[in-house]
């Protein structure tokens, strides 16, 4: 007999966590520090205010396992948390498995991801510090959008330089972003050295992440009252989206229920590491023996194929240089449809438990990964995010292995967003025109990784 749970497990308002979970006070060993890309030494408290306020870097070094939210972010979780934790009956029943899986879902805000989880705290740090501008990158769209919904928050201006490409093909998030009151400048644009530089030798050129992000930063870089913040990757990032996490344990104790695999996707890995972290504290601690999967394209597939090395964070070379897997930041992976996947590098913090075997990751195909969104839609009435449907489609991997065994493995994954503004992608998978995601991973590779940063 199958356990029965309701459908969708509840928190209530004042059950919300109000401290994010740290991490770094459980590991063994904590990653190496970053370094600064102009001395190469690690990067001191004074590069690093340039363009980020105290506050964010204050927790980007803490080793406190706990970090109170402060009372004016509660409030605005408030207005999309806390996120129900579903119990996946009709997907179950679909696979056949005797299964038990659970998902987090954060696609229920008007950003779309996850994102918003982290925007609003470090729009609140930096006003805190008298700061009157953000500028960011995006590519496809999603973090500018979470960034200008909390800048409206808290009446702050917000310019992102949207990857040229995606600002031509991709206006539905454009206009979201500036719905929300952003300015959002094609990149390369005519505001900074580093994009009229570019545009100088290519006025067409379509852009990319790493030249963004030399944009952004040069813009924070460039005027006083103006910072700059970045979607993943970072410590703080990570403390922030624990919210997630925090509140799966909770769901999970209220049905006296216990994982045996917990899955999400990795990009920069802060789904994945917000997620999965407050779980992994067991395991740290050595209370449990739960199976941790980062799930990754094969086109980017960073973790299974990369380097555990120091590397700039972006292209362009501006950006700190952290210890982490990375396939070189000249890598371009094929153009596919989970574009928050398609980054070179990784959390140092996921990069390191990676490393020292508390995580294991796989890379998946486009093809498999759109087939699992849409059996996962048809049954739980969601259309999941290309990024998401990488932890979903391994979750149906791992549903199927027990319906073969027969176990009744507990199997929880994090649903990130919805893929309402992707239906151009779904649009390729239904015709058959997705381009292949397996090309030339190795040749490019090589090259790449002939690129890292020579210390010493
Ligand atoms: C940005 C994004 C990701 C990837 O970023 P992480 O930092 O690895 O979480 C995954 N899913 C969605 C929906 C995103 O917007």
């Amino acid at each position: 007999m199958k356990k029965q749970v309701p459908y969708q497990i509840h928190l209530s308002e004042s059950e919300m966590p109000k401290q994010w979970y740290n991490i770094m006070a459980d590991m063994k060993e904590l990653p190496e520090p970053a370094l600064s890309p102009v001395t190469k030494k690690p990067a001191t408290l004074e590069e690093l205010r340039q363009i980020f306020p105290t506050g964010l870097l204050e927790q980007e070094m803490s080793t406190e396992r706990y970090i109170d939210i402060p009372e004016e972010v509660l409030e605005k979780y408030k207005m999309f948390r806390t996120t129900p934790l579903h119990r996946a009956y009709n997907l179950e029943k679909f696979l056949k498995t005797p299964a038990r899986l659970y998902y987090k879902y954060e696609g229920q805000n008007p950003s779309g991801s996850h994102k918003l989880n982290t925007a609003i705290p470090q729009v609140y740090y930096n006003k805190l510090e008298g700061i009157k501008r953000l500028a960011t990158e995006t590519g496809a769209g999603q973090w500018g959008t979470a960034l200008a919904t909390a800048c409206s928050f808290y009446d702050i201006d917000c310019t992102v330089y949207m990857v040229r490409v995606s600002y031509d093909q991709k206006p539905y998030r454009k206009i979201l972003m500036q719905t929300f009151g952003a300015t959002v400048h094609p990149s390369p644009s005519v505001h900074t050295e580093a994009g009229r530089k570019i545009l100088a030798e290519d006025p067409n050129s379509s852009g990319s992440l790493g030249i963004a992000i030399s944009e952004a930063v040069e813009d924070a870089v460039t005027h006083s009252d103006t910072n700059y913040a970045l979607g993943s990757v970072l410590n703080h990032v990570i403390l922030h989206q624990t919210i997630i996490g925090q509140e799966a344990v909770l769901q999970m104790e209220k049905i006296d229920e216990y994982p045996d695999i917990v899955i999400g996707c990795n990009g920069g890995g802060s789904n994945f590491c917000g997620f999965a972290f407050p779980f992994l504290k067991d395991k740290l601690n050595g209370k449990s023996n739960t199976k941790f999967i980062a799930v990754e394209p094969l086109a980017c597939p960073k973790l299974t194929k990369g380097v555990y090395t120091y590397d700039y964070g972006d292209t362009a070379g501006m950006a700190p240089i952290a210890k982490m897997y990375t396939l070189g930041h000249k890598f371009m992976p094929p153009g596919i449809h989970a574009g928050g996947l398609r980054y070179h590098g990784d959390s140092p913090l996921l990069s390191k438990l990676y490393h020292d075997g508390y995580i294991e990751a796989v890379a998946l195909a486009q093809a498999d990964v759109f087939k699992a969104a849409i059996d996962f839609a048809k049954t739980e009435a969601i259309l999941p995010a290309p990024e998401s449907s990488h932890a979903i489609c391994q979750a149906i991997k791992e549903a199927v292995k027990c319906r073969e065994t027969g176990e009744e493995k507990v199997i929880i994954f994090n649903v990130s967003g919805h893929g309402y503004l992707d239906l151009a992608a779904y649009d390729n998978y239904l015709s058959g025109k997705l381009d292949s995601d397996n090309i030339c991973i190795d040749e490019e590779l090589e090259k790449s990784l002939k690129e890292l940063p020579k210390l010493e």
